[in-house]
């Protein structure tokens, strides 16, 4: 494994929840963080069918276009009723013609469920996989998942994205009502990145 040895990376992401999460696990291991959008970066097109492929491309874009290490994170909802969807197309499952709303794409999901009378509990996982790709070519990659329990009504304003109806196994509150340090402690993107921390502390 690569050990990662600049002090500045490139955050390869445009969702502003995943970009406080990140910089948040990131920052105490002493590297600045400076973002995609705040480079005037576009959003390259997720071309691939697998988390690991998209978060790939989001990292090569951003490192070649920036000359320096950049990390993606390519996430997503899994629910097990569905076949795993909605899966890599998460966030285009939110796409309106006026920006993603995600308490659409919530109530899309809950009603594909009630629809098809879904048993209960209605299981589901987040993943989450990290690359960290370098201006050469090279890159490392990290997965973590974390399984739980979809519930309606939403609940909690704490998260973004499929939080407020997401409960992890063995918890009361949704990632949405979870205090917001408990969730990067625990969640997908947290077991991801424990395995990054490896490469940090090298
Ligand atoms: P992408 O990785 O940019 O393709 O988008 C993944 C989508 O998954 C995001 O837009 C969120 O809606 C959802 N997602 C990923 N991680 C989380 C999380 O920690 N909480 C809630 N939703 C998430």
């Amino acid at each position: 494994m690569r050990a990662l040895t600049e002090k500045k990376i490139v955050l390869a992401s445009h969702n502003a929840g995943k970009l406080k999460e990140i910089a948040a696990l990131v920052e105490p291991f002493g590297i600045t963080v400076v973002s995609a959008g705040e480079l005037g970066f576009t959003e390259p097109e997720e071309t691939e069918d697998t988390f690991a492929g998209n978060a790939r491309i989001k990292a090569h874009f951003a490192a070649q276009a920036s000359g320096l290490p950049a990390l993606s994170d390519d996430s997503g909802l899994s629910v097990d009723a569905l076949n795993g969807a909605p899966g890599v197309y998460t966030a285009d499952w939110a796409e309106t013609p006026n920006g993603r709303d995600f308490s659409m794409a919530m109530k899309k999901v809950w009603d594909k469920l009630e629809n098809m009378n879904a048993p209960e509990p209605r299981s589901a996982a987040f993943n989450c996989t990290l690359c960290l790709a370098w201006p050469d070519g090279h890159d490392e990659i990290f997965e973590g998942k974390v399984n739980g329990t979809l519930s309606w009504p939403m609940r909690g304003d704490q998260g973004f994205g499929f939080d407020p109806i997401f409960t992890p196994i063995g918890e009361s509150e949704t990632f949405g009502e979870m205090d917001p340090q408990k969730k990067r402690d625990m969640s997908h993107r947290a077991v991801a990145f424990s395995k990054l921390r490896k490469l940090l502390e090298n």
